[in-house]
């Protein structure tokens, strides 16, 4: 379908009629309610560097998150290298798509073939423009630089295409309007010259097109401890059922989130329905990690926090400390790997070891309130576990865990986690685990239930 009507450019009688046509039709076969995503928008990264690795493709995420305000939505985006690669994808972008947006390659070097290749492909000649010129010419006196000759060339345009000001580089980015392949907006590589263009020149073109008058929004919930399985069983038929709400899930290792799109109304009555089942389980609703949210939690209660590590070898100091301001709540981080260091550092007993073994309940109950007392904090995690992949036993399987909370004021908890992984998702596993312990007995919950 075609939305754009705005052209710059002359259109011939016959491209209007069909853009006239497919637009009734698809009115007449879509609900209004999902204009927004019927508009077809392709990005075209161009850059050989971020095919090799070495530069993170960031224009992707950043166009999709500003679309999506817009109440627009990507539909595909290709990466292709500098050079002619980017002929063969504009074309098919184009036999698709209402707007192409391309990233990259208006530069004055050689790779740089972003506008000579658009021109070819649309049939139309490049020319220079006049206001670009002087936009160019200024750029470097105000710079006291010279100009080279090769920069002349970031100043053609395609005839008929509008020279978008690009005041934070040299390279004008482009837009071609409404032809009946679709519009085409060329803008610079380099982040800072894109993302104010984008704003600037892009956004204002593009507003119009999503045919909503309220975009709709985007929440995200996250939870831990359940998984993504427990979410549709609960939750899929009574989320579908909500008019207008379109949700989908992103599971991790011990966190699932449940992304909502809709309108506010949707979102509320969907997020109700979340929480009627999973209140317990809930993290954050603004993107905050689980540990982001007990360290707020604890900084509101004022407490300080230690943790006494043995088989997640300090992991879940580390996802603590990842935190920004961390230092205002987490204290002391043990990591007594061996018998001896949970005996020196922690005052676990000899004989506690000795008979129930170091993975056990009375192990993990004697390291938190030892993490407790030896750092003065006012609440201490312990954990202690076999990560494998030998010193299983038939009653200690690989990936028994216990973990322990200890607290200034209040009863020891303790409970077993069972995460039969490999080590390295052993340990997150049992980080998560140990982190929503917390969490928990904040809430004043169980976590051994
Ligand atoms: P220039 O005039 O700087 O050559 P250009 O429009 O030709 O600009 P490119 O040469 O493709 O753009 O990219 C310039 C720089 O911008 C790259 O070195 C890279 O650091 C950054 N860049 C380009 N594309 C992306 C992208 N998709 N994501 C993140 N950074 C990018
Ligand atoms: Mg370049």
């Amino acid at each position: 379908m075609k939305f754009i009507t705005h052209s710059l450019s002359v259109y011939s009688v016959q491209s209007v009629v069909s853009i006239l046509l497919s637009r009734i039709i698809a009115l007449a076969i879509f609900p209004a309610k999902h204009l927004a995503w019927r508009v077809h928008i392709e990005i075209v990264n161009t850059g050989t560097e971020l095919l090799l690795g070495n530069t993170l493709n960031t224009h992707g995420a950043w166009l999709g998150a500003e679309l999506f305000k817009l109440g627009l939505r990507v539909a595909r985006q290709t990466c292709v290298p500098d050079g002619e690669a980017i002929r063969e994808v504009l074309v098919e972008a184009l036999g698709r798509a209402d707007v192409v947006l391309v990233t990259g390659g208006l530069g004055p070097t050689s790779d740089d073939l972003t506008r000579e290749i658009t021109a070819e492909v649309l049939g139309l000649d490049l020319v220079q423009d006049a206001a670009a010129l002087a936009s160019l010419e200024a750029f470097f006196a105000i710079r006291e630089r010279p100009m080279a000759s090769d920069n002349l060339k970031q100043v053609l345009i395609p005839r008929g295409a509008l020279a978008l000001p690009n005041p934070n580089g040299t390279a004008p980015g482009v837009y071609v309007a409404g032809r009946p392949q679709g519009a085409i907006f060329l803008l610079p590589g380099p982040p800072r010259e894109l993302q104010p263009m984008f704003l600037a020149e892009v956004a204002p073109r593009l507003r119009s097109l999503s045919g909503v008058a309220v975009p709709p929004e985007l929440l995200e919930l996250k939870f831990t401890g359940v998984g993504e399985s427990d979410f549709h069983q609960a939750l899929d038929a009574h989320l579908a059922g909500i008019p207008g709400l379109e949700f989908g899930y992103c599971a991790r290792l011990g966190e699932v989130d449940l992304r909502l799109i809709g309108s506010a109304a949707a979102l509320q009555q969907a997020r109700a329905l979340a929480m009627q089942h999973f209140a317990p389980q809930f993290v954050s609703d603004d993107g905050s990690s689980l540990e982001q949210t007990l360290l707020r939690s604890l900084s509101q209660r004022g407490w300080t926090l230690a943790t006494a590590e043995s088989c997640s070898g300090g992991l879940i100091a580390s996802r603590l400390t990842d935190v920004a301001g961390a230092s205002a709540v987490f204290t002391h981080g043990f990591v007594t790997y061996s018998n001896a260091a949970k005996k020196e550092l922690l005052g676990v007993a000899a004989d506690i070891l000795d008979t129930h073994g170091a993975v056990s309940e009375p192990v993990a109950r004697q390291m938190a309130e030892g993490a407790l007392t030896a750092s003065g904090a006012d609440i201490a995690v312990a954990v202690t576990g076999i990560a494998g992949p030998s010193g299983g036993s038939p009653d200690k399987p690989l990936g028994t865990a216990w973990i322990a909370v200890a607290q200034r004021h209040g009863a020891t908890r303790a409970w077993r986690v069972f995460q039969p992984r490999n080590r390295l998702d052993f340990k997150q596993g049992v980080s998560q685990a140990a982190l929503d312990g917390l969490r928990q007995c904040l809430l004043d919950r169980r976590p051994e239930d």
